[in-house]
């Protein structure tokens, strides 16, 4: 990504629950970075259950279409409705094929009681998001001994090549320049050997762009282990879509609450910041909600728009209030407001 815009238009897209609260927060952040970015311009949109509810569509053509304009957005969160709504499908799953973010890039990362200390958690889940189980091509098949059930899981070449390339060009941005990469080929051997296969091919390929990175890998199932025993050992992550769902999550219990976990969900021309967690219905409305995760997530864009400095110091400022400790919301046992928390982060940045 580079950095050579004139203008930085960003589309805002709260959606429901505590996504209202978070996104207006995550934007007085943007808005405060001053002559780092060039001057934000921000296009509010619309999505989520709540304007399925009133318009019948949870994701307004008029939304796509400005996002195509847009050089990121950030999404808040979206309510699921407990049980199958007719035509109701998530908006976000439609974003990310309409805009071809095949990537979800979440960091975690602990915040060092001392700012000279390196954090005990500092790693990058690199998730592949449009194959592997998830075609959601199955099967019930009935036969002589009852049903059997059965999925096609699809890996392609393309597919782990561009995974692959976008975990090496987050190693690239980071200190240790570490990939790992997560498998279970001595298993799997077709698929999972294909998306192992195909991503240590890819320094070969890159002119020595890659030279810097040390390469590794991991069996999955030893590798949340030690994701939990030592998660030190970890730099970047990537993994194909199912394992890299369930590791992004478990990485994101590391460090506490999800009020603190960003993500953004990548492609090759479009990149959205979106909170892990949820629209958080037991909170809504209460103005408690942590910003940070949002406040993150923005950060993260920026990082990923190729503005790496004001990305920097968002997180600087965030750490900064974590480690003091004195304004904090209730999640991270704290009695302070989503705004006494934005105002904090505003001081220090
Ligand atoms: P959804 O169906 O939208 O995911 P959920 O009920 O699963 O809703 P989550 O948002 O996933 O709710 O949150 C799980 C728990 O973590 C809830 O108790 C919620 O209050 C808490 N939580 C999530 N995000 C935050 C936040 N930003 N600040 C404080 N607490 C949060
Ligand atoms: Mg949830």
């Amino acid at each position: 990504a580079t950095a050579a815009r004139q203008s930085l238009k960003i589309g805002l897209i709260p959606a429901d629950g505590i996504g209202k609260e978070v996104i207006p927060a995550a934007r007085k952040v943007l808005e405060a970075i001053g002559s780092d970015i060039p001057k934000p311009e921000f296009v509010p949109l619309l999505a989520g259950w709540e304007v399925f509810v009133r318009s019948g569509t949870a994701l307004p053509e008029e939304t796509v279409e400005a996002l195509r304009e847009c050089d990121g957005a950030l999404f808040g969160a979206v309510s699921s409705p407990s049980r199958r709504v007719t035509g109701y499908s998530s908006p976000i799953v439609a974003l990310r094929k309409e805009l071809d973010l095949y990537a979800n890039v979440r960091p975690v990362i602990s915040v060092a009681a001392n700012p000279e200390e390196k954090p005990a958690v500092d790693l990058v889940v690199v998730r592949e998001n449009t194959e592997c189980l998830y075609v959601k091509q199955e099967q019930l098949v009935p036969t002589e001994n009852g049903k059997e059930a059965r999925a096609t899981r699809l890996i392609t070449e393309r597919a782990s090549r561009r995974i692959g390339k976008m975990a090496f060009e987050i190693a690239l941005g980071r200190p240790r320049k570490q990939v790992t990469i997560i498998h279970k080929s001595n298993v799997l051997s077709v698929t999972d050997g294909l998306f192992r296969e195909t991503i240590r091919q890819i320094p070969f390929d890159s002119n020595g762009r890659y030279d810097s990175v040390k390469l590794e890998e991991q069996i999955v199932d030893s590798a949340v282990y030690r994701l939990f025993r030592e998660p030190q050992i970890y730099d970047v992550m990537v993994a194909p879509n199912l394992y890299g769902d369930i590791i992004s999550d478990a990485a994101a219990a590391l460090v506490g609450s999800l009020g603190l976990v960003p993500s953004v969900n990548a492609g090759d021309k479009f990149v959205m910041g979106e909170p892990v967690h949820g629209s958080a219905p037991d909170i809504e409305g209460k103005g408690i909600a942590n910003p940070i995760a949002a406040i993150r997530s923005a950060a993260l864009m920026l990082r990923h728009l190729g503005y790496t400095a004001p990305a920097d110091r968002i997180d600087r400022a965030v750490d900064q209030v974590i480690r003091e400790g004195q304004v904090l919301t209730p999640d991270l046992g704290g009695k302070s407001s989503t705004n006494d928390v934005l105002d904090a982060v505003l001081k220090k940045l």
